[in-house]
């Protein structure tokens, strides 16, 4: 049976030029931190790759600090400027983050509130999902001598939104505040220009746009007070302990190459596909609504919310058909949450339930679409006489109900 893998967001496909030099680096020995030869040329590598991947992003090359992904590009930039900014002004105990963030963006914050007396102010988001500007205003104007920092994602992994980033390290300069935004879903996908946008720090994975898992990075504006998460071997001026991978930096500059050759037509390619899928959805299934932004969105961004279906059940009825797509928030424990992207966003628990996240990129093809539209029609219809059937029988709570 032929796959439609439709999962872009929450893992790409590795591109074959990132494998390439990957597998080419691989093979090679040496630690980047050694001086004899072998050393000295795997550091040329990591730093090649370094200054590519910088200049991609509007960068320059002693801005990046490599990590193993998007997760600790995250932590690093949230933990690391609150306590950096703590250290400088005890005053400094806020931290703005916009509600519809990654958990690993939001999970931080909590643990800094939890155990570490952070007062964490969740912004509002519209019913796009885009972040309360005014709301952000109000804050910084309330007591900015008390904000640590503000973090606002570039591009929403759930529904795709593009966040007004540059509005918001407006604001935040400003009142003298830095600014991390999660460009995880952006990278790769959209412009991203880090001195253009105006922000102190952003995070990016390199499996997200076609490189391998287990690399990222962190931009990191220069002079940007950073407390590091690692401590060891002094690595990355010290902001990030631990032997650098040349084989990952190799493969994550390829990516981002491949990603950003050509980078218009691309996006206009991945678009077209999801708007036919997003038609095709709404022309088949009632009950279909499309979140997220219509116009600020990512290209290969196709979330959808279905009445009367648990999204969960969903997922597994189209992957026995065939097609792997996600209902785009993790499940707590093993069991489904409503996701609280859409939440956040005023979407009524009874219809986030039949959350499904389509996510293009750069494999997908107008069969994988096709191949979706053939296969959603019945697993709605399937999924619906299972909810309606449960509910009839009392072992859960009743299925949604259009409105
Ligand atoms: N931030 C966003 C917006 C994401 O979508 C993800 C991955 O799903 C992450 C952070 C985490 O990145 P990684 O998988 O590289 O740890």
């Amino acid at each position: 049976m032929r796959t439609a893998y439709l999962d872009h967001a929450s893992t790409a496909p590795t591109r074959p030029e990132a494998v390439a030099a990957w597998t080419e680096r691989a093979g090679l020995v040496g630690n980047p931190s050694s001086l004899h030869s072998a050393g000295r040329r795997a550091r040329s590598a990591v730093e090649e790759a370094r200054e590519e991947v910088a200049a991609a992003l509007g960068a320059r090359a002693g801005e990046l600090v490599w990590t193993s992904g998007g997760t600790e590009a995250d932590n690093l930039a949230v933990k690391g400027l609150w306590w950096a900014r703590r250290a400088q002004d005890p005053r400094r105990r806020r931290v703005l983050v916009s509600a519809a963030e990654h958990h690993a963006v939001l999970d931080p914050a909590e643990h800094l509130r939890e155990h570490e007396g952070a007062d964490v102010r969740l912004l509002p988001v519209d019913a796009a999902g885009r972040t309360d500007l005014d709301a952000l205003a109000a804050e910084l104007a309330q007591a900015p001598e008390e904000v640590a920092l503000v973090s606002v994602m570039w591009a929403n992994n759930e529904v795709g939104t593009v966040q007004p980033v540059a509005e918001v390290a407006a604001l935040a300069r400003a009142a003298g505040v830095p600014v991390h935004t999660d460009a995880v879903q952006a990278v790769g996908h959209l412009p991203v220009d880090f001195a253009a946008a105006g922000v102190d720090a952003l995070s990016l994975s390199a499996h997200k746009f076609g490189g391998p898992v287990g690399a990222g990075a962190l931009l990191l504006r220069r002079g940007t007070p950073l407390v590091p998460l690692l401590h060891g071997g002094g690595q990355e001026l010290g902001a990030r302990s631990g032997t650098l991978s040349a084989p990952a930096a190799a493969a994550t500059a390829a990516a981002l190459r491949a990603a950003l050759s050509g980078q218009d037509a691309e996006r206009e390619r991945v678009a077209g596909l999801r708007d036919r899928l997003l038609a095709g959805l709404a022309e088949r299934v009632d009950g279909v609504r499309v979140r997220g932004s219509l116009t600020d969105r990512l290209p290969g961004n196709a979330h959808v919310t279905i009445d009367g279906c648990e999204g969960d059940s969903l997922l597994y009825l189209l992957d026995a058909a065939g097609v792997e797509c996600s209902t785009g928030s993790a499940c707590q424990a093993g069991v489904p949450q409503p996701s609280h992207v859409l939440l956040a966003m005023g979407v009524p628990a009874e219809q986030a339930r039949g959350a499904l996240r389509f996510s293009l990129g750069w494999s997908s093809t107008q069969e994988d679409v096709d191949a979706a539209l053939a296969a959603v029609g019945p697993a709605v219809e399937r999924a619906r006489r299972a909810a309606a059937g449960s509910s009839r029988a009392g072992r859960r709570r009743p299925a949604a109900v259009a409105s």
